[in-house]
């Protein structure tokens, strides 16, 4: 059993396929998969697929990259989060790549889900991208992580060094490997891979972007997870059976989902 821990399925591209994603997803052997928000707006319809469908999950949450769209308070993130199958506060974090000028709203809206999730013991899904340095500075002077009696969490589509996913495992953190680490360009990523403890990883799609090889450049989907957990496996020296069961173990240990 394999499960994607981080994937956008409400986005047109799939949604408008729902039974025949599901239906692979079965054909793969992928049994759950986390629909992440992005943004208040399209919160119904990441809720929706969650509550509709027993194997998957959801989040709440507004993204670095969603400039011109409603803030959330941190009384927002509480309210909307207390629903059973809603697992995580995310995703959140800093992008330092994709928007410039000052991002001081960003680091805000960071804190605000940290706070949010200290609130409610739900774990944090973060993203960070050419930001890791304030990504780190944010999470310590929030208190994130279990060390400083918050909720763990996930970085999500892990693509930085390995005192980044060092300086995360130590808060509490795990570190989620989507289908970059399969590019044939991502060898420092595939190096970090290799040292990151099977027991604190995480494998994810983050479909509809980024389909792992031997799918790359086309729209990914939960199913094809698979080919994320068969890469690490062959980078680890390990079984794609232990990978698969050891990271099906760890989505549930970190979104606290009783089997
Ligand atoms: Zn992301
Ligand atoms: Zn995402």
């Amino acid at each position: 059993m394999y499960i994607d821990s981080h994937c956008h399925i409400n986005f047109p591209e799939l949604a408008a396929r729902m039974p025949e994603i599901l239906g692979k997803m079965a054909e793969n052997e992928v049994s759950h998969a986390l629909c992440v928000s992005v943004d208040l707006p399209n919160f119904p319809s990441v809720l929706e697929l969650a509550e509709r469908h027993p194997n998957i999950y959801a989040s709440v949450g507004v993204h670095p990259d969603y400039e011109d769209t409603p803030e959330p308070s941190v009384d927002d993130l509480i309210c909307l989060s207390d629903r059973p199958k809603i697992v995580a506060i995310g995703e959140t974090g800093l992008d330092y790549y994709r928007l410039e000028g000052d991002l001081e709203w960003q680091r805000e809206r960071f804190r605000t889900h940290i706070r949010a999730s200290r609130a409610t013991g739900k774990p944090l899904i973060i993203h960070t991208r050419a930001a890791s340095e304030d990504t780190i500075r944010i999470m310590r002077e929030e208190g994130a992580g279990t060390n400083a009696g918050g909720a763990a969490g996930v970085m999500h589509c892990f693509t930085e060094s390995l005192d980044v996913a060092k300086a995360a495992m130590e808060m509490g953190f795990y570190i989620s490997f989507s289908g970059i680490v399969t590019f044939k360009s991502a060898k420092d990523l595939q190096a970090v891979a290799r040292e990151v403890p099977l027991e604190l990883m995480l494998i994810e799609t983050d479909s509809p972007y980024l389909a792992p090889v031997p799918h790359r450049g086309k729209v990914n989907e939960p199913a094809l997870v698979k080919h994320v957990a068969e890469y690490l496996a062959t980078l680890k020296g390990m079984p794609v059976e232990q990978i698969a069961q050891q990271t099906t173990d760890n989505f549930f240990n970190l979104f606290k989902i009783a089997r």
